[in-house]
């Protein structure tokens, strides 16, 4: 079996993770970062994209505003490139509540949160879209996040210091003697290999799944899982982020993020971490919501819907005493955004600690206050950096410059290219040449939505319809793999985009979706386990 002998072992390829990762390996541990799946794919994959100003926390939770301030200042100075400074917009539509607004611009003034009250007819300039009627807007330092360009900054910036990542790899057992933490043996995925890790201290940033983790050890963490559901439109509507100015709500946000828009989001209580499901009712919801900031939004055509579960922390959600406090949080929208550290040692396992709740905004802040108490146990007395340090542009930079990824840069690098270059996805305009690369980087085992995070392969309107079998083609090429193996990773690709609008199947979005069966169901023949054509529940739901 192989072995790695390291300092510390950190769980989840999340944002949480990969800042432990990284703050770590600048404090010169050596690190090793164990993934189930591929980096980004858990919460911080699958979140609204805002990188928040703390407004929305300001009256409930205080200190979760305080900490998103914070960290909103510091992320844009180290990772500019993964950061849109779009700007946002509270906004009071004429039926919500007036009472709302005096404590919101005084919660804003108590974390240090700069509001600037801004005339509707200048809101409505800046966002043209916008519900005339509305009322009141102030402006607060909003901004959009690409979670996958920043959690590759992240990893690669750690690895360029010595520490490893290992992705695919599942933790089978912990290992601890004494009381004490030994290590953990890994499963690798895609091999069956096992690989045992020789760690005095393990790092649990599991997100959702950080109650399962902590049980292989015997442990019991008190999570609170809330699902939420977003959903991407097809075009921006708006160039700044509008918030609904009222108390947290479901639908009461709207991110602009690179091409698309994302309306979002909910908040249910679920019982499983990987609980992705979507309902015809929360789709409606939020198209609803959507229609109320911008008249005329539920007649636009919504791209893809997903989910994710918030890893919220709740040590009082199975206590008796607060029974109160749980009926009337159904939702889970009163648990607060804030995050917690915890020493398993308080329950008699030296070694391992967790991390939970949060926000992928906190992340940095989240990392450095548990690599404290990793140092601390270790006797390192190395501070943390990592506010400032600027994050290395990862390998596939989509902008290759240190500013946000827009489009229109890779258009203008590839009219000035010298070469002719073969556009692989015209949506998202990868070319050949950066496919062929990421490849070769990656290795042969890499699936296409490994190249989808890496290079917004398939993440344009039409979701993989014309890319994804050249793509197919050109891994096959370049790996030299026999059909059989190319076509599972195909047909992997093809399904979990269908699911993605598989809830979302009215209009151009199921003229899309019934393009993109043909092309592959009929045209490639292509089997499948799902059809836009026995699909029925959302389409009757929204007619
Ligand atoms: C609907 C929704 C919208 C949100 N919107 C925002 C927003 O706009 N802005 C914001 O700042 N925050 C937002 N959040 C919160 C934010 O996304 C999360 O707090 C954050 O992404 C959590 O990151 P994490 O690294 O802790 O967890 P994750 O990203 O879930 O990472 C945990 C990782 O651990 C891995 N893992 C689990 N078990 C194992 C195992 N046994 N072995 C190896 N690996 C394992 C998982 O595969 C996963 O990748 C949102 C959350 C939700 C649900």
């Amino acid at each position: 079996m192989k072995s790695i002998n390291c300092d510390v072992l950190v769980i989840g390829g999340g944002a949480t993770g990969a800042g432990v990762l990284f703050d770590l390996a600048l404090r010169g541990l050596r690190v090793v970062l164990t993934e189930q799946n591929d980096i980004a794919t858990g919460t911080s994959g699958r979140y609204h994209g805002l990188l928040h100003s703390g407004g929305r926390y300001v009256v409930r939770d205080p200190a979760s505003a305080k900490e998103c301030i914070d960290e909103n200042r510091i992320l844009r100075r180290i990772a500019p490139n993964a950061i849109e400074d779009t700007g946002g917009l509270f906004v009071a539509l004429p039926q919500d509540p007036e009472s709302y607004v005096g404590p919101f611009l005084r919660g804003c003034a108590e974390v240090g949160i700069p509001t600037e009250k801004v005339p509707i007819a200048l809101a409505l300039r800046e966002a043209p879209g916008l519900n005339p009627k509305a009322r009141e807007a102030y402006r607060v330092p909003d901004g959009s996040c690409d979670s996958f360009d920043l959690i590759h900054s992240l990893v690669e910036g750690a690895q360029a210091l010595g520490g490893t990542l290992l992705n695919y790899h599942r933790i089978l057992s912990i290992d601890s003697a004494n009381g004490a933490i030994q290590g953990a043996t890994l499963e690798d995925r895609r091999t069956a290999e096992q690989v045992r890790i020789f760690a005095p201290m393990i790092v649990n940033a599991a997100g959702p799944w950080a109650g399962e983790v902590a049980a292989l050890a015997g442990m019991e963490i008190a999570l609170s899982l809330s699902k939420g559901v977003m959903i991407a439109m097809n075009t921006r509507w708006v160039n700044v982020i509008l918030n609904r100015l009222i108390p947290p709500g479901d639908g009461d946000i709207l991110v602009p993020v690179g091409t698309v828009c994302v309306i979002g989001t909910t908040s249910v209580p679920v019982a499983r971490p990987d609980d992705n499901s979507i309902t015809p009712k929360e789709v409606s919801e939020m198209m609803e919501k959507g229609e109320e900031l911008i008249p005329g939004f539920r007649h636009g055509r919504a791209l893809r819907a997903w989910a994710g579960v918030r890893p919220l922390y709740d040590p009082h959600s199975r206590s008796q005493a607060h029974d109160e406090h749980t009926h009337d949080d159904e939702d889970g929208r009163f648990v607060t955004r804030t995050f917690t550290t915890l020493d398993h040692a308080d329950d008699g396992l030296n070694g391992m600690l967790s991390i939970v709740g949060g926000k992928l905004t906190t992340y940095r802040q989240m990392a450095e206050k548990i690599s404290d108490r990793v140092c601390a146990q270790l006797g390192t007395t190395r501070p943390c950096t990592t506010a400032d340090t600027l994050l290395p542009l990862p390998k596939w930079s989509r902008s290759h410059a240190r500013s946000f990824h827009f489009l229109s840069n890779r258009l203008e690098a590839l009219e000035d290219s010298p070469r002719h270059t073969n556009l692989i996805c015209e949506c998202e305009i990868v070319t050949r040449a950066q496919l062929e690369e990421a490849i070769h980087v990656s290795g042969p085992s890499v699936s296409l939505d490994d190249l989808r995070r890496d290079l917004r392969l398939g993440m344009g309107p039409c979701q993989g319809g014309f890319c994804a079998y050249r793509a197919t083609g050109i891994l096959g090429e370049v790996c030299n793999l026999p059909a059989e193996p190319a076509v599972d990773r195909l047909r992997a690709f093809v399904q979990e985009r269908f699911r993605g609008h598989r809830p979302l199947l009215w209009g151009h979005q199921l003229r899309q979706a019934l393009l993109d069966e043909m092309i592959y169901r009929r045209s490639l023949g292509l089997t499948m386990n799902s059809s836009v054509l026995t699909t029925q529940e959302t389409e009757a739901t929204h007619g």
